[in-house]
């Protein structure tokens, strides 16, 4: 037998209806799924006649647990004809998928890459406001802090401050720490800003709007969802937007 084909899915930000059709249509004809621990479980089913597998943490995967999971990705091309490596949101936003694709290359495994809808873009969606606004915001720069063992600092505020609009991953969880940084290097504290949580993700879904100064309030109502820092003068309509959790996570809090 050949060695069979792997293909990188994008999984969208959440809900199973922004996958797009090839995802699925994939998912459906797969023999092996190797999913991230954070793509949501109705996505993964469908991928019904496949054996499924979770890999990775939720965040924060160190070098040698992706040394592991690039092996797995061989091995399993060398016993199925369609493997599918399905990550969260887009694969090549964030996703560590270029050491998968090298790794893949390297043994001489054929590889694809489907697309999904990163979660920046569904946090946009979710809030109403464009990333780009006429006169407003010409230039978006999706940014992370965080940063792999050994590896040097990122240079995520001189690109943050740099754009008219920036998306922050992984970073809810320092949401002070990355107001008071944009704020040293020259950003005005009132500077709009936002976190939203859970895009796309109905019941599970809040956009808190804030300033540089005030994101570390909103990031302790953080209810332990994937969330996005989002900063610009393109957010500073949301203050005043009526911007309303979802019912089912009102109702969640209070149970
Ligand atoms: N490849 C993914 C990003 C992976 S990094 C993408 O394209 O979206 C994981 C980070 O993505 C999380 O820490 C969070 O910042 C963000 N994220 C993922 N899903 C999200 C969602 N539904 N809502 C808000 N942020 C999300």
């Amino acid at each position: 037998m050949t060695a069979g084909k792997v293909w990188l899915v994008g999984a969208g930000p959440g809900a199973p209806d922004l996958l797009t059709v090839r995802a699925l249509r994939l998912l459906e004809h797969a023999d092996i799924v190797f999913h991230d621990a954070l793509v949501d479980p109705e996505i993964v089913a469908l991928a019904s006649c496949a054996e499924r597998i979770a890999v990775g943490k939720r965040c924060g995967r160190h070098s040698t647990a992706q040394r592991f999971i690039n092996k797995r990705l061989i091995d399993a091309a060398h016993t199925h004809q369609r493997v599918v490596r399905l990550k969260g949101g887009d694969p090549m936003l964030f996703g560590r998928a270029q050491e998968e694709i090298d790794a893949l290359l390297v043994a001489g495994i054929q590889v694809e890459v489907v697309p999904g809808v990163t979660s920046a873009l569904a946090a946009s969606a979710d809030m109403q406001r464009s990333l780009t606004a006429r006169g407003i915001s010409r230039s978006v720069t999706f940014v992370t802090p965080r940063v792999g063992a050994g590896e040097d600092r990122s240079n995520w505020v001189r690109a943050a401050v740099a754009a008219d609009t920036a998306v922050i991953y992984m970073a809810s969880h320092e949401a002070a720490a990355i107001g008071a940084a944009l704020i040293a290097h020259g950003m005005a504290p009132g500077t709009p800003a936002a976190i939203v949580e859970g895009a796309s993700l109905s019941g599970q879904r809040q956009v808190l709007p804030v300033t540089l100064a005030t994101l570390g309030a909103a990031g302790a109502r953080l209810l332990g969802g994937p969330a996005l820092i989002v900063v610009g003068e393109n957010f500073r309509a949301l203050a005043e937007q009526a911007v309303v959790p979802d019912s089912a996570t009102a109702s969640r809090r209070r149970a």
